[in-house]
């Protein structure tokens, strides 16, 4: 990473997995559909390679990869359609770092309280999907986001929420009672949109933290 971090502290929160330092700098975002472009500009400016994934063979070699927000059927459908479903599971349980925003934290999630529909069922949660309202109700809120010394603002559009999570994910954000933002081994889920915002900490936590860049 260029060496861009928000001065705040976050370093403090883990150490470095010395085991990736080594590993490649390229970031994936999955490009089936939804809010594509505005992750890879703010990647880029951190100084990582991002690059588009539209296929299975695109995972190979990434340090990570983003499910941006968009429409969670639309994206799980082409991603059934793709073999994408399977390939990502397979680069998260070999152990490559994940981070869902929006459609993808409902992508995320191991249940739904909502209608059948395809899963990754990367993290042990139960996400309720347009938890918030529908689009009418998009609303920005400040959130204090656990090892973020200044509050984050969260710009959420038809957002999910867990409504509850297992063993080995750790709660990082809440609004009210409910689940904005998550985290586990090499997983990171966010209900709202960091990619909208020219606030970068968010995915300069998940590439330190998550991808251990
Ligand atoms: N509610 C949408 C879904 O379930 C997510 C909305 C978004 O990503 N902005 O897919």
């Amino acid at each position: 990473m260029a060496g861009s971090r928000a001065d705040n502290g976050e370093r403090r929160v883990t150490a470095r997995r010395s085991d990736r330092e080594e590993g490649p700098k390229r970031i994936g975002v999955l490009a089936l559909q939804g809010d594509v472009r505005e992750h890879v500009e703010i990647l880029r400016r951190l100084g990582v390679e991002a690059v588009e994934v539209r296929s299975v063979e695109d995972l190979s070699g990434l340090a990570g990869l983003i499910v941006p927000g968009g429409e969670s059927t639309t994206i799980g459908k082409i991603m059934v359609e793709s073999g994408l479903l399977d390939g990502i599971r397979s680069f998260f349980y070999k152990g490559g770092p994940v981070w869902g925003t929006c459609a993808g934290m409902v992508l995320a999630a191991s249940a739904t309280t909502g209608e059948r529909q395809p899963l990754l069922g990367l993290m042990n949660a139960l996400v309720e999907r347009n938890g918030f309202g529908r689009q009418v109700h998009s609303f920005e809120k400040d959130l204090e986001i656990e090892g973020f010394e200044k509050p984050f603002t969260g710009v959420f559009i038809r957002a999910p929420f867990f409504e509850d999570v297992g063993p080995g994910v750790e709660v990082i954000g809440k609004v009210g009672d409910r689940i904005v933002a998550a985290k586990g081994e090499n997983i990171l889920v966010t209900a709202f949109h960091p990619e909208l915002t020219d606030d970068a900490r968010f995915h300069e936590y998940f590439l330190r933290e998550v991808c251990g860049l």
